[in-house]
Protein backbone atom coordinates (compact mmCIF):
# COMPACT_ATOMS: atom_id res chain seq x y z
CA UNK A 1 0.00 0.00 0.00
CA UNK A 2 2.88 2.28 0.79
CA UNK A 3 4.84 1.13 -1.94
CA UNK A 4 1.47 2.08 -4.39
CA UNK A 5 1.08 5.36 -2.69
CA UNK A 6 4.57 6.25 -3.19
CA UNK A 7 4.43 4.93 -6.78
CA UNK A 8 1.45 6.91 -7.42
CA UNK A 9 2.80 9.99 -6.19
CA UNK A 10 5.71 9.68 -8.10
CA UNK A 11 3.61 9.18 -11.15
CA UNK A 12 1.91 12.31 -10.16
CA UNK A 13 4.73 14.47 -9.90
CA UNK A 14 5.89 13.26 -13.01
CA UNK A 15 2.75 14.14 -15.23
CA UNK A 16 3.20 17.45 -13.33
CA UNK A 17 6.74 17.74 -13.70
CA UNK A 18 5.82 16.90 -17.87
CA UNK A 19 2.64 19.27 -17.30
CA UNK A 20 5.19 22.35 -16.89
CA UNK A 21 7.16 20.91 -19.43
CA UNK A 22 4.89 21.41 -21.87
CA UNK A 23 3.17 24.56 -20.86
CA UNK A 24 6.67 25.97 -20.70
CA UNK A 25 7.67 24.63 -24.19
CA UNK A 26 3.85 26.27 -25.16
CA UNK A 27 5.17 29.62 -23.80
CA UNK A 28 8.48 29.68 -25.37
CA UNK A 29 7.30 28.91 -28.70
CA UNK A 30 6.30 32.16 -29.06
CA UNK A 31 6.66 35.61 -30.52
CA UNK A 32 7.46 33.73 -33.66
CA UNK A 33 8.87 36.34 -36.17
CA UNK A 34 7.98 35.50 -39.58
CA UNK A 35 5.45 33.39 -42.25
CA UNK A 36 6.34 29.71 -41.74
CA UNK A 37 8.77 27.97 -43.70
CA UNK A 38 6.19 27.32 -46.28
CA UNK A 39 4.75 30.85 -46.73
CA UNK A 40 8.43 32.19 -47.26
CA UNK A 41 9.77 29.39 -49.30
CA UNK A 42 6.22 30.01 -51.65
CA UNK A 43 6.94 33.71 -51.78
CA UNK A 44 10.26 33.01 -52.79
CA UNK A 45 9.50 30.23 -55.25
CA UNK A 46 6.56 32.48 -56.91
CA UNK A 47 9.01 35.62 -57.66
CA UNK A 48 11.32 32.82 -59.09
CA UNK A 49 8.66 32.49 -62.01
CA UNK A 50 9.01 36.29 -62.79
CA UNK A 51 12.61 37.06 -62.44
CA UNK A 52 14.01 38.79 -65.69
CA UNK A 53 17.36 37.11 -67.24
CA UNK A 54 19.63 39.96 -65.48
CA UNK A 55 17.81 39.17 -62.46
CA UNK A 56 18.75 34.86 -62.40
CA UNK A 57 22.19 35.91 -63.70
CA UNK A 58 22.57 38.41 -60.57
CA UNK A 59 20.92 36.29 -57.64
CA UNK A 60 22.81 33.14 -58.52
CA UNK A 61 26.10 35.29 -58.47
CA UNK A 62 25.02 36.53 -55.19
CA UNK A 63 23.44 32.78 -53.65
CA UNK A 64 26.32 30.47 -51.99
CA UNK A 65 26.89 27.22 -54.06
CA UNK A 66 24.93 24.85 -51.96
CA UNK A 67 21.72 26.82 -52.90
CA UNK A 68 21.85 25.29 -56.08
CA UNK A 69 20.42 28.31 -57.57
CA UNK A 70 17.53 28.19 -55.76
CA UNK A 71 16.93 31.19 -53.77
CA UNK A 72 13.45 29.76 -52.55
CA UNK A 73 15.55 27.00 -50.45
CA UNK A 74 17.45 29.87 -48.27
CA UNK A 75 14.37 32.13 -47.68
CA UNK A 76 14.36 31.64 -44.13
CA UNK A 77 17.66 32.10 -43.17
CA UNK A 78 16.88 35.30 -41.72
CA UNK A 79 15.13 33.50 -39.06
CA UNK A 80 17.32 31.20 -38.46
CA UNK A 81 19.98 34.26 -37.77
CA UNK A 82 17.54 36.06 -35.54
CA UNK A 83 19.56 34.67 -32.84
CA UNK A 84 23.23 35.16 -33.89
CA UNK A 85 22.03 38.31 -35.34
CA UNK A 86 20.03 39.91 -32.44
CA UNK A 87 19.99 43.42 -34.22
CA UNK A 88 18.35 42.15 -36.61
CA UNK A 89 14.64 41.14 -34.90
CA UNK A 90 12.79 44.46 -35.37
CA UNK A 91 13.05 44.06 -39.08
CA UNK A 92 11.07 41.53 -39.09
CA UNK A 93 7.84 43.31 -38.77
CA UNK A 94 5.88 46.76 -37.73
CA UNK A 95 3.95 47.61 -34.49
CA UNK A 96 0.64 50.02 -35.13
CA UNK A 97 -1.43 51.52 -32.63
CA UNK A 98 -4.22 49.00 -31.02
CA UNK A 99 -7.12 49.45 -33.01
CA UNK A 100 -6.36 52.51 -35.78
CA UNK A 101 -5.44 49.86 -38.35
CA UNK A 102 -3.82 52.18 -40.44
CA UNK A 103 0.12 52.45 -40.88
CA UNK A 104 2.61 55.46 -40.87
CA UNK A 105 6.09 54.95 -41.51
CA UNK A 106 7.08 58.30 -39.29
CA UNK A 107 5.01 57.10 -36.26
CA UNK A 108 5.29 53.18 -36.82
CA UNK A 109 8.84 52.54 -38.17
CA UNK A 110 11.18 52.04 -35.63
CA UNK A 111 12.39 49.38 -33.12
CA UNK A 112 11.40 49.32 -29.36
CA UNK A 113 14.42 51.49 -28.61
CA UNK A 114 12.90 53.79 -31.02
CA UNK A 115 15.37 53.70 -33.41
CA UNK A 116 13.94 55.39 -36.73
CA UNK A 117 13.84 53.34 -39.69
CA UNK A 118 14.68 49.89 -37.94
CA UNK A 119 11.48 47.68 -38.88
CA UNK A 120 10.30 45.33 -41.78
CA UNK A 121 9.67 48.76 -44.33
CA UNK A 122 13.15 50.65 -43.54
CA UNK A 123 14.67 47.03 -43.60
CA UNK A 124 13.07 46.45 -47.32
CA UNK A 125 14.43 50.16 -48.15
CA UNK A 126 17.82 49.46 -46.67
CA UNK A 127 18.64 46.14 -48.33
CA UNK A 128 17.01 47.47 -51.83
CA UNK A 129 19.42 50.46 -51.57
CA UNK A 130 22.26 48.39 -50.33
CA UNK A 131 21.32 45.58 -53.65
CA UNK A 132 21.74 48.90 -56.09
CA UNK A 133 25.68 48.53 -55.71
CA UNK A 134 25.70 45.13 -57.02
CA UNK A 135 27.34 46.53 -60.52
CA UNK A 136 29.43 49.20 -58.94
CA UNK A 137 33.45 48.18 -58.81
CA UNK A 138 33.97 48.66 -54.98
CA UNK A 139 32.25 46.97 -52.40
CA UNK A 140 31.00 48.25 -48.81
CA UNK A 141 28.35 45.61 -48.32
CA UNK A 142 27.91 41.92 -48.03
CA UNK A 143 24.94 41.55 -50.70
CA UNK A 144 24.24 37.95 -50.30
CA UNK A 145 22.94 39.04 -46.82
CA UNK A 146 21.30 42.10 -48.62
CA UNK A 147 19.42 40.05 -51.00
CA UNK A 148 18.22 36.95 -48.64
CA UNK A 149 16.97 39.61 -46.10
CA UNK A 150 14.97 41.68 -48.86
CA UNK A 151 13.31 38.38 -50.16
CA UNK A 152 12.56 37.48 -46.35
CA UNK A 153 11.19 40.81 -45.49
CA UNK A 154 9.02 41.48 -48.62
CA UNK A 155 7.54 37.87 -47.48
CA UNK A 156 7.06 39.10 -43.87
CA UNK A 157 5.74 42.50 -44.26
CA UNK A 158 3.03 40.46 -46.71
CA UNK A 159 1.56 38.78 -43.49
CA UNK A 160 -1.05 41.03 -42.26
CA UNK A 161 -0.10 40.00 -38.62
CA UNK A 162 3.46 41.43 -39.30
CA UNK A 163 2.14 44.77 -39.22
CA UNK A 164 -0.38 44.17 -36.15
CA UNK A 165 -1.21 45.91 -33.04
CA UNK A 166 1.24 46.84 -30.53
CA UNK A 167 -0.60 45.45 -27.45
CA UNK A 168 -0.71 42.15 -28.44
CA UNK A 169 2.36 41.55 -30.56
CA UNK A 170 0.61 40.82 -33.91
CA UNK A 171 -1.47 38.61 -32.31
CA UNK A 172 1.35 36.71 -30.49
CA UNK A 173 -0.56 36.96 -27.06
CA UNK A 174 -4.18 35.97 -28.35
CA UNK A 175 -4.00 31.99 -27.73
CA UNK A 176 -7.05 30.49 -29.73
CA UNK A 177 -7.96 26.86 -30.64
CA UNK A 178 -7.08 25.90 -34.18
CA UNK A 179 -8.95 22.70 -34.64
CA UNK A 180 -8.15 20.77 -31.97
CA UNK A 181 -4.86 22.47 -31.55
CA UNK A 182 -4.00 25.28 -29.21
CA UNK A 183 -1.83 27.77 -31.04
CA UNK A 184 -1.76 31.73 -30.83
CA UNK A 185 -3.48 34.32 -33.30
CA UNK A 186 0.13 35.31 -35.06
CA UNK A 187 1.23 31.45 -35.81
CA UNK A 188 -2.38 30.42 -37.29
CA UNK A 189 -1.54 33.12 -40.30
CA UNK A 190 2.52 32.28 -40.27
CA UNK A 191 1.85 28.94 -40.29
CA UNK A 192 -1.81 27.06 -40.03
CA UNK A 193 -3.46 27.93 -43.19
CA UNK A 194 -0.83 27.19 -45.18
CA UNK A 195 -0.36 23.59 -43.35
CA UNK A 196 -4.06 23.23 -43.48
CA UNK A 197 -4.53 24.35 -47.42
CA UNK A 198 -1.75 22.10 -48.10
CA UNK A 199 -2.88 18.73 -46.54
CA UNK A 200 -6.43 19.92 -47.85
CA UNK A 201 -5.54 21.11 -51.31
CA UNK A 202 -2.66 20.70 -52.50
CA UNK A 203 -1.37 16.88 -51.55
CA UNK A 204 0.65 18.14 -48.51
CA UNK A 205 3.20 19.86 -50.76
CA UNK A 206 4.29 23.38 -50.87
CA UNK A 207 5.04 22.78 -54.69
CA UNK A 208 2.00 21.81 -55.72
CA UNK A 209 0.18 25.32 -54.12
CA UNK A 210 2.90 27.16 -55.55
CA UNK A 211 1.91 25.67 -58.67
CA UNK A 212 -1.38 26.94 -58.56
CA UNK A 213 -0.96 30.37 -57.30
CA UNK A 214 1.61 30.76 -60.22
CA UNK A 215 -1.31 29.90 -62.36
CA UNK A 216 -3.74 32.32 -61.18
CA UNK A 217 -1.19 34.83 -61.00
CA UNK A 218 -0.42 34.11 -64.91
CA UNK A 219 -4.25 34.39 -65.37
CA UNK A 220 -4.85 37.70 -64.22
CA UNK A 221 -5.12 36.74 -60.29
CA UNK A 222 -8.72 36.77 -59.50
CA UNK A 223 -9.14 39.95 -61.41
CA UNK A 224 -6.61 41.81 -59.79
CA UNK A 225 -4.72 44.16 -62.08
CA UNK A 226 -0.82 42.14 -61.41
CA UNK A 227 0.75 45.75 -62.83
CA UNK A 228 -0.43 47.34 -60.04
CA UNK A 229 1.01 45.17 -57.54
CA UNK A 230 3.89 45.38 -59.58
CA UNK A 231 3.93 49.38 -59.64
CA UNK A 232 5.64 51.86 -57.40
CA UNK A 233 4.82 55.42 -57.10
CA UNK A 234 7.78 57.74 -58.20
CA UNK A 235 9.30 55.06 -59.55
CA UNK A 236 10.93 54.08 -56.96
CA UNK A 237 12.57 50.63 -56.77
CA UNK A 238 9.75 48.81 -53.79
CA UNK A 239 7.54 50.86 -51.98
CA UNK A 240 7.18 49.07 -48.54
CA UNK A 241 4.41 51.35 -46.86
CA UNK A 242 2.19 50.45 -49.22
CA UNK A 243 2.40 46.46 -48.72
CA UNK A 244 2.23 47.60 -45.37
CA UNK A 245 -0.76 49.55 -45.17
CA UNK A 246 -2.56 46.80 -46.91
CA UNK A 247 -1.17 44.55 -44.30
CA UNK A 248 -2.73 46.15 -40.96
CA UNK A 249 -6.06 46.71 -43.14
CA UNK A 250 -5.76 42.80 -43.88
CA UNK A 251 -5.26 42.14 -39.91
CA UNK A 252 -8.41 44.06 -38.91
CA UNK A 253 -10.79 42.90 -41.44
CA UNK A 254 -9.34 39.15 -41.64
CA UNK A 255 -7.00 38.03 -39.04
CA UNK A 256 -8.72 39.82 -35.86
CA UNK A 257 -11.79 39.65 -36.69
CA UNK A 258 -13.95 36.62 -34.59
CA UNK A 259 -10.45 35.60 -33.31
CA UNK A 260 -10.73 36.67 -29.66
CA UNK A 261 -8.86 35.17 -27.02
CA UNK A 262 -10.33 31.64 -26.57
CA UNK A 263 -12.01 31.29 -29.58
CA UNK A 264 -12.71 27.82 -31.36
CA UNK A 265 -10.96 28.52 -35.32
CA UNK A 266 -12.22 26.14 -37.97
CA UNK A 267 -13.71 25.82 -41.65
CA UNK A 268 -15.65 28.95 -41.37
CA UNK A 269 -12.27 30.80 -40.66
CA UNK A 270 -10.03 28.50 -42.44
CA UNK A 271 -12.11 28.55 -46.02
CA UNK A 272 -12.68 32.60 -45.76
CA UNK A 273 -8.91 33.28 -44.79
CA UNK A 274 -6.95 30.81 -46.79
CA UNK A 275 -7.55 32.95 -50.25
CA UNK A 276 -6.20 35.71 -48.35
CA UNK A 277 -3.41 34.11 -47.13
CA UNK A 278 -3.00 32.66 -50.93
CA UNK A 279 -3.46 36.69 -52.22
CA UNK A 280 -0.64 37.88 -50.15
CA UNK A 281 2.02 34.92 -50.90
CA UNK A 282 1.11 36.45 -54.64
CA UNK A 283 1.42 39.75 -54.17
CA UNK A 284 5.03 39.22 -52.28
CA UNK A 285 6.24 37.17 -55.22
CA UNK A 286 5.22 39.23 -57.71
CA UNK A 287 6.79 42.01 -55.61
CA UNK A 288 9.29 40.90 -54.91
CA UNK A 289 10.56 39.67 -58.48
CA UNK A 290 9.79 43.32 -59.34
CA UNK A 291 11.48 44.57 -57.12
CA UNK A 292 14.69 42.57 -58.14
CA UNK A 293 14.35 43.05 -61.72
CA UNK A 294 14.36 46.59 -61.34
CA UNK A 295 17.23 46.52 -59.30
CA UNK A 296 19.16 44.39 -61.54
CA UNK A 297 17.86 45.92 -64.48
CA UNK A 298 20.54 48.86 -64.15
CA UNK A 299 23.20 47.06 -65.21
CA UNK A 300 21.80 46.15 -68.49
CA UNK A 301 23.10 48.09 -72.26
CA UNK A 302 19.89 49.84 -73.15
CA UNK A 303 20.00 50.17 -77.19
CA UNK A 304 16.96 51.68 -77.54
ZN1 LIG B 1 10.78 36.87 -40.60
Amino acid sequence: MGKETHRVTTMTTISYLLLVAVLLLVDLSSPSLAWGEEGHYATCALAEKFFSNATMGAVKDLLPDYAGGSLASLCSWPDEMRFKYRWSSSLHFIDTPDFKCNYNYDRDCHDSQDVKGRCAAGAINNYTSQLTSFFSASQQYNLTEALLFLAHIVGDIHQPLHVGFSSDLGGNTIKVHWYKHIANLHHVWDSSIIVTANERFYNSSTNTLVESIGQNIMQGYRNHEIDEWRSCPSDDLACPDIYAAESIKAACKWAYKNATPGTFLADDYFLTRMPIVEMRLAQGGVRLAAILNRIFSQGQVHTS
